[in-house]
């Protein structure tokens, strides 16, 4: 069974049908690296460079966030590697920062709400990240866009810092990739608006199942409201799809959602391009896709979209699943 997998290791990710979908890996820090490359990912959907924030007692420089992306996307040789800039704020804190509490951390200054108002922190970051664009193929990402005017402010500081670094005479890749995560319902609603101006979403539904349910992700109590295949979310992930494929874009998903074996098939006939996750899980889900029909999964995520609940979605899943094994 391992061998088998391994025999996959190299392999790209087809559907039985012939569909052609990516499949990525999630890290943290260079650590995850190794486990990145031995299960034959095709990217890197999703690097969360706040763990280089965390754990110390100061800001990291520049130059060692530079040092940090540039070993990345060496280590990737050519492979796209989605950079995402710093998501804190809700569960994650910089006691060094000295923030005021929040009565709802999640709900409050996180991530690029975050990194708007204290350029301080986010233009080196951004710096950083142009200057490692020489050195692989890098697509940057913003977390936690809610509004167009984030967005706009966010890739605004960006063409600052790339004509800064220009006029200093350093190198910078000539055109860079540049995206939002799709995580609260306002932005997957209005997913149209951004789509034209984007060069791709990835979806984040960690977060957007959240704040769908209006249900706090580390809380125990309420965790029975974590349903990534309730027709809600299965709806708003369609709407991102298609607000995306009319725009001429990719879309990704890079919460935990895309690495769920009973979700797969639905993205799959969702039309979903790229499914980040954790690196364990490629082999599996690339054996898996090879075994279902984009068609076939198309006519089911329609179906599965109209159910009642996340209860009837997974046992039609799975039925289906059992039906052609
Ligand atoms: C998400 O929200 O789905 C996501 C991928 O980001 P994080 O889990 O880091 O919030
Ligand atoms: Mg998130």
């Amino acid at each position: 069974n391992k061998a088998e997998l391994a025999l996959l290791k190299d392999r790209p990710t087809v559907s039985k049908d012939g569909h052609r979908v990516e499949l990525a890996a999630n890290i943290g820090s260079v650590k995850d690296l190794e486990k990145v490359l031995d299960n034959g990912a095709e990217a890197i959907g999703l690097f969360r460079t706040e763990f280089l924030y965390m754990g110390r007692s100061s800001l990291p420089t520049e130059e060692e966030q530079y040092q940090t992306y540039k070993h990345v996307l060496e280590k990737m040789n050519g492979k796209p590697v989605v950079i995402r800039t710093i998501d804190i704020g809700g569960d994650k804190e910089l006691p060094y920062l000295g923030l005021p509490k929040e009565s709802n951390p999640f709900l409050g200054e996180r991530a690029l709400r975050f990194a708007l108002r204290r350029e301080d922190v986010f233009r080196p970051q951004l710096r950083a990240l142009l200057r490692a664009s020489a050195h692989g193929n890098l697509k940057i990402m913003f977390p936690m866009v809610a509004v167009r005017e984030e967005w706009l402010a966010a890739k605004r500081l960006l063409d600052e810092e790339r004509e800064k670094l220009k006029a200093e005479g350093a190198k910078v890749a000539d055109r860079i990739e540049t995206g939002i995560m799709i995580e609260i319902p306002a932005a997957a609603i209005a997913a149209d608006t951004f789509a034209k101006d984007v060069d791709f979403f990835s979806i984040g539904t960690n977060d957007l199942i959240q704040y769908t349910m209006a249900a706090d992700r580390m809380n125990e109590t309420v965790s029975y409201l974590y349903q990534p295949c309730h027709p809600s979310i299965l709806r708003l992930v369609q709407m991102v799809i298609q607000a995306a494929e009319r725009a001429g874009k990719w879309v990704g998903m890079c919460g935990e959602m895309a690495g769920d074996e009973t979700a797969i098939p639905l993205l799959l006939g969702l039309g979903l391009h790229e499914f980040s996750m954790s690196a364990g899980s490629v082999l599996p889900a690339r054996r898996q896709i090879a075994s279902l029909s984009r068609e076939e999964w198309k006519a089911h995520a329609e179906q599965a979209l109209r159910m009642s609940g996340h209860a009837e979605v997974k046992e039609f899943v799975q039925q289906q699943r059992r039906s052609v094994t």
